[in-house]
């Protein structure tokens, strides 16, 4: 079983300080292999040094230098190493020599999917990455998504995108399986080494939530359907790592090929692992928001049976952009310790995995257990009343951006909220009210619990645990009142009543004190993630403040 750890890290910002960075740490935990993500930037290369700007040549050949030192490591710790790799990329002095025969007609800043050149580069720069490391076990393959745009010595775009009287006519199906057999040919016929194919992709249409075409593509695959030298990666969400997502469909129709499930141990539309948001229930059992067919796929515990599966790979950390920065790594650690155990169990009993995290990993007794125990029980279902608008989200057709990105990354974005809101029917405000009220008195209690046993049985290395909590709850009480107020300012706009006048400011004065401590005050507490950050928080609840009185 592949139990595999990644560690994201977006190109230009600052490295990430965590101990997941040694890869002993990774194998004790149970984790067998480590997926280099740095080298997507070494996509399409065939020479570092043929790059044409210095700057960039020394950027890249520091980089190389950096995987190998991590490559070693890896293997010294017992690990296998994987290596990212994206098409459609190539350097951009390779490009720029050769517009006509690489790009789409017309867009010199387009690879062409249907260009057999771009092909042929794409392939020489794995062929001499993997020449360059001939050791690694074997390779990681995004064609539905790229790091390109951030990295100026590259040019490069996903597969499906591209449109010009050259690919125009290049079907979907077509476009995967003709790379995946090109790529297959070179990894696994020629060099035997393992190749995983990310069936992701970033803008909607791909294999990765079309189920219809996950099929074609896989029953279209080079190699006997059972050799595991040949993986599907799937996302377990149908879309991105959000709530109110179906198993990944996608990954069921593929037959007898192998699949690897990815889990993001940081979820990043949802705090990033500042705040408790235990997976491994959802890991098991699916999301239970989700209303399900007869027959239906929940969770591992039941795809086990419906797939030939080959592992569970874990984001260890990353996903996602900027912050928050997450300074205490304890609650992303319950995740991070639950996949290899999932993966050897995909049954696993969830309060013995629970209790084991308590004990092996936060080294606490007995009596503080069971409280750690219902937080981590408890707290995805609070991650999701807080960070979702659950009325909204439920009601979606589509499973993309099921919170319209009310809240991204560590941006709260008060407009997007409020037009939300001006969707809802009557019920459904109060629902919506109930929900965030519910995630405020949930964490609080959480807060108040852990104070206790904190100090009663002095265990002050666990105070940082407390301050996430009360950096939470400021959060979660801010939301709170804002879209109390935001609600009651719908209300206030139909009826003019001047009691609502009065709930309207009364609830938009409390959220502005508890961004105020969000962000003055909690943000800055030892062990605390950094604090969210608003646009248009402060415009929009002042100028609803000024209108009602008016
Ligand atoms: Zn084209």
């Amino acid at each position: 079983m592949l139990k595999l750890a990644t560690l994201l890290e977006n190109p230009g910002e600052p490295q990430v300080q965590t101990r997941y960075q040694d890869p002993a740490q990774l194998k004790a935990l149970g984790y067998n292999g480590l997926v280099i993500y740095e080298s997507t930037a070494l996509s399409g290369i065939q020479n570092t040094d043929a790059i044409g700007s210095d700057e960039m040549r020394r950027w890249v050949n520091a980089r190389v230098d950096h995987i190998g030192q991590t490559i070693q490591a890896a293997q010294d710790a017992g690990l296998a190493v994987y290596l990212s790799y994206d098409v459609l990329v190539l350097p951009v002095h390779v490009v720029e020599r050769n517009i006509n025969g690489l790009c789409c007609k017309g867009r010199p800043q387009t690879l062409c999917p249907a260009s057999e050149q771009a092909l042929e580069q794409s392939v020489a720069g794995l062929a001499s990455l993997i020449g360059r490391w001939p050791e690694v076990a074997g390779i990681v393959l995004r064609f539905g998504d790229t790091d390109a745009q951030r990295l100026p010595h590259l040019i490069g775009n996903d597969l499906y995108s591209p449109h010009c009287p050259r690919c125009s006519q290049f079907g979907r199906a077509d476009r995967a399986t003709d790379f995946i057999k090109r790529f297959y040919r070179l990894v696994v016929e020629e060099m035997d080494k393992r190749l995983i194919v990310r069936a992701w992709n970033v803008r909607p249409g791909g294999m990765h939530d079309v189920p219809d075409l996950a099929k074609r593509i896989a029953a279209d695959l080079p190699g006997d359907p059972k050799d595991d030298r040949l993986v599907l990666s799937f996302k377990f969400t149908q879309t991105d790592f959000w709530r109110y997502q179906r198993w990944n469909p996608s990954s069921l129709v593929c037959g007898d090929r192998p699949i690897i499930y990815e889990l993001q141990c940081q979820r990043e539309f949802e705090g990033k692992g500042g705040i408790p948001n235990w997976q491994a229930p959802l890991w098991r059992d699916g999301c239970p928001e989700v209303a399900h067919l007869e027959g239906e796929v929940h969770g591992l515990a039941e795809a086990v049976d419906r797939v030939n599966l080959a592992g569970l790979w874990a984001w260890v950390r990353g996903g996602g952009w900027g912050g928050p920065f997450v300074k205490n790594e304890q609650w992303i650690d319950a995740n991070v310790f639950a996949v290899p155990l999932l993966a050897d169990d995909p049954r696993v009993d969830l309060l013995g995995l629970a209790e084991k995290w308590a004990r092996d990993r936060l080294g606490v007794d007995d009596e503080v257990v069971a409280p750690i125990v219902r937080l981590l029980e408890d707290s995805a279902d609070f991650i999701r009343q807080a960070f979702y608008i659950g009325p909204f989200a439920a009601g979606r057709e589509n499973p993309w951006h099921p919170n319209a990105d009310w809240v991204q990354d560590d941006l709260l974005d008060t407009r997007s909220a409020w037009r939300i809101i001006q969707t809802l029917s009557e019920s459904q405000l109060d629902e919506l009210m109930a929900e965030k009220d519910n995630a405020a008195e949930r964490i609080g209690r959480h807060r108040a619990a852990l104070q206790q046993v904190v100090s009663d049985r002095r265990h002050p290395e666990l105070e940082p645990l407390v301050n996430t909590l009360l950096y939470a709850e400021s959060f979660f009480e801010a939301l709170r009142d804002m879209v109390g107020g935001l609600v009651a300012y719908r209300r206030f706009q139909k009826t003019g009543d001047t009691a609502m006048a009065q709930i309207v400011k009364q609830k938009l004065f409390s959220a502005q004190d508890h961004w105020n401590h969000h962000t003055q005050r909690f943000g800055s507490l030892p062990g605390a993630a950094t604090a969210f950050r608003e646009e248009d928080f402060w415009d929009v609840t002042q100028d609803i403040i000024a209108k009602v009185d008016g």
